[in-house]
């Protein structure tokens, strides 16, 4: 027997009915980012291994540990994203879109990303992101207004399922909802005070030096505030007690601004001084979004991102400051899979994008070249049919159209042939009607799909 391959350990294959959620995922955020302006950016999924050594930062985890990195045929060192935001800004410098586009450059992008980690729940080897970067703005409004964005997004995406499932004439069970996120934010200091904080902390990470790790150890040397983002419990405990930044007026100001912008949308925060985003080139505000709670639950992070003002220039751009978050495609869609834990497996079977309005079938082999026929014709009228493509009993054929969830059924046979009219059956009404096999007359006698159980 041949041995069967499987797929790479840390990569998963999107299935229906997910296919469909994560769809729903992807059209509601495009739809959102359209009513803010963004627009969409596609960048190359591998990228010149130094974009990320230098973009990403090479004492961070995922530089120094977790990239897929390959030598190509001419000998050039290339690297599979790990995340969007350097190819973003990257493009961005090469692009000259500080002069093709208004300023700030309002961008969003989606795909997938590449990191070498140990595979579990929520963490895979190839995962989803879809994230948004403003270029050419240090406005705290902008802080706000993309943070009020990935809030409200999450609504969104509830709503956009619940009306996807009614739709499919599902009934949305109560008190399903995921746990609700909250949006943890925190200031990182800029170039004025951000020096200052980073000799302090250095100076108490040397003088508890004996209880680190040794990865924490080289950091204290290369890149202190790195430290406070380890995941080892000594570290972590130790860590509890370090120093916190003293953000300069300027700083306090900004901070300050986004804060009442949020509150003016409704949007509660929770400050969390321990918040330090893994990658090394944020500046000022950086939040994460995580299930509300802490523990376990908080380490899920859905959306994160933050300022970083110094990322443009230090890929060979203008001074240019900027503003963005990604948010993680399978952790959305687990937590929308919630609303879909206590489905019937019927009920299942009838989450799909669209419900055929007609299913057809032959009942004889010479009938099927008139279904086959018919078929095309509605097709190109818009309709959506399917049909079975063997000649089979009536029997299998209802079975069938059952099976696809489609509002009515046309069986065609040797009589329907000669007569040229055939009887059009509504599945939930159990309503008959004599039609002419005329795709533009049958057209005009189908129920529009995808109304649901109850019409
Ligand atoms: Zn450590
Ligand atoms: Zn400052």
């Amino acid at each position: 027997m041949t041995q069967r391959i499987t797929a790479p350990r840390g990569t998963h294959d999107t299935l229906p009915p997910d296919e469909r959620l994560v769809a729903l995922v992807e059209e509601t955020a495009a739809r959102l980012f359209a009513r803010h302006g963004l627009r969409e950016i596609r960048t190359p999924i591998f990228e010149a291994t130094e974009l990320f050594a230098r973009g990403v930062g090479t004492e961070t985890d995922m530089v120094a540990k977790e990239m897929y990195t390959f030598t190509d045929r001419g000998d050039r060192s290339l690297t599979l994203r790990p995340e969007g935001t350097a190819g973003v800004v990257r493009a961005y410098v090469e692009g000259r879109l500080d002069q093709a586009l208004p300023q700030p450059a309002r961008l969003w992008y989606g795909g997938p990303m590449f990191r070498y980690e140990r595979p579990q729940k929520g963490r895979q080897r190839q995962f989803h992101q879809i994230g948004v970067e403003v270029l050419g703005s240090s406005s705290p409004a902008i802080d706000a207004e993309m943070i009020v964005l990935a809030h409200d997004l999450q609504q969104e995406l509830l709503d956009a399922v619940c009306a996807w499932l009614r739709d499919c004439g599902v009934e949305v069970p109560a008190g399903l909802e995921p746990t609700p996120l909250e949006v943890r934010i925190n200031s990182l200091g800029d170039a004025a005070c951000r020096p200052v904080y980073r000799e302090a902390l250095q100076e108490w990470l040397r003088q508890g030096a004996g209880t680190y790790c040794a990865d924490c150890l080289r950091r204290t040397e290369s890149n202190p505030l790195r430290v406070l983002d380890c995941k080892v419990p000594a570290c972590r405990t130790r860590n509890a007690g370090a120093p916190r930044l003293q953000p300069c007026a300027s700083c306090q100001d900004h901070a300050a601004q986004v804060r009442a912008l949020l509150e003016a949308a409704d949007v509660r925060v929770v400050e969390d001084p321990a918040l330090v985003r893994g990658l090394d080139y944020y500046s000022r505000t950086v939040f994460e979004m995580v299930p509300a709670g802490g523990g376990e639950a908080a380490q899920a992070t859905v959306c994160a991102g933050g300022r970083y003002d110094g990322l443009v220039a230090e890929l060979g751009g203008a001074d240019t400051p900027a503003f963005g978050w990604a948010l993680g495609l399978e952790r959305t869609v687990q937590r929308l899979e919630t609303l879909l834990a206590d489905l019937s497996p019927q009920d299942r079977s009838r989450l799909r994008a669209d419900r055929p309005v007609l299913f057809m079938g032959a009942l004889e082999a010479r009938a099927l070249p008139e279904v086959f026929r018919l078929g095309v014709a509605l097709r190109r009228l818009g309709f959506s049919v399917q049909w079975l493509p063997a000649a089979a009993k009536p029997d299998r054929i209802l079975k069938a159209a059952v099976r696809a969830d489609a509002r009515q059924v046309l069986l065609v046979g040797s009589d329907e042939l000669s007569s040229g009219r055939a009887r059009l059956k509504d599945l939930a009404t159990r309503e008959q009607r004599d039609v002419n096999l005329v795709a533009a007359e049958l057209g005009t006698c189908l129920k529009p799909a995808g109304t649901g159980l109850a019409s």
